[in-house]
């Protein structure tokens, strides 16, 4: 039988096992990852990493984004835009401590 969208073969024992199964139940070999954990408190956790650890989100976010499930793939979006917007406000913040610092050593040099 050809796998199809209800049944799969499994590649070490060549069973024809259900599409939904993440193991095979006549070998026990893997067929697929499990799906990933997409709880509020797997969630939350997964965007604190993304915000305040940003470059480390990006491992989330492609696992996220693996997923055959639009939800997990849409976390793997905002985790994504999350990186984004922590990169973007630290280099703002850096930015203005920057000119900052610049403006306090100018009005230093004046005072000489
Ligand atoms: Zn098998």
């Amino acid at each position: 039988m050809e796998p199809t969208l209800l049944a799969t073969v499994c590649p070490k024992c060549h069973a024809t096992v259900a599409a939904t199964v993440n193991f095979c139940p006549r070998c026990g070999a893997k067929l697929k990852e499990p799906p990933i954990s997409i709880s509020f408190g797997r969630l939350a956790f997964v965007y604190l990493i993304s915000f305040f650890l940003a470059p480390f989100g990006l491992v989330f976010a492609f696992k996220y984004l693996r997923q055959p499930d639009p939800k997990a793939r849409m976390v793997g979006i905002v985790v994504i835009i999350l990186t984004i917007l922590a990169i973007a406000l630290t280099i703002l913040t850096a930015n203005i401590f920057t000119r900052w610092e610049y403006r306090y050593i100018n009005d230093s040099l004046m005072l000489q």
